[in-house]
């Protein structure tokens, strides 16, 4: 009950829930969320169930584009997003990688095209059992997901 309780109390925005409390702050990062005017509640080493101790983001009247789910999905793949309107859960998304991710990962490879030129980074998204690689377009340098820089 209290549960539903902290998310009603968003009226229109997004939550990002589930969020495994060492990446908490990452995702603040990512999203930019430090200069971002939007009223934000942030919270963390709340109890879960689910993954022990977690962490919430809920930001008002802000939905969240593509690129910035495809981070999200990168770094925290099993948090959930649920888009509030009128207090009320309208959709919950699930995080899922694309086949391929522009823009939104840096080429770990420093004579990589992308990182001499003005050029739009692109990695094909591999699935290996169970393990989620990414491979980049120009320089095929492969770089595991969990050490993969956002830009
Ligand atoms: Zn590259």
């Amino acid at each position: 009950m209290e549960k539903k309780l902290k998310v009603a109390a968003l009226k229109d925005g997004t939550v990002i829930d589930h969020i495994p409390s060492d990446k908490l702050f990452k995702v603040v990062h990512i999203l930019h969320l430090d200069t971002c005017k939007n009223q934000i509640t942030l919270a963390n080493n709340l109890e879960s169930k689910k993954i022990g101790s977690k962490g919430l983001v809920k930001i008002a009247d802000r939905a969240l584009a593509e690129n910035e789910t495809n981070k999200l999905a990168l770094i925290c793949p099993d948090a959930k997003i649920n888009i509030i309107r009128d207090f009320e859960v309208v959709e919950k998304r699930p995080l899922v990688l694309p086949d391929e991710i522009r823009e939104v990962v840096q080429c770990p490879n420093p004579v990589c095209i992308t990182n001499h030129q003005p050029v739009q980074t692109r990695f094909f998204v591999l699935k290996e059992n169970n393990k989620t690689k990414l491979k980049c377009r120009y320089c095929e340098r492969e770089v595991k997901v969990e050490e993969v820089k956002i830009k």
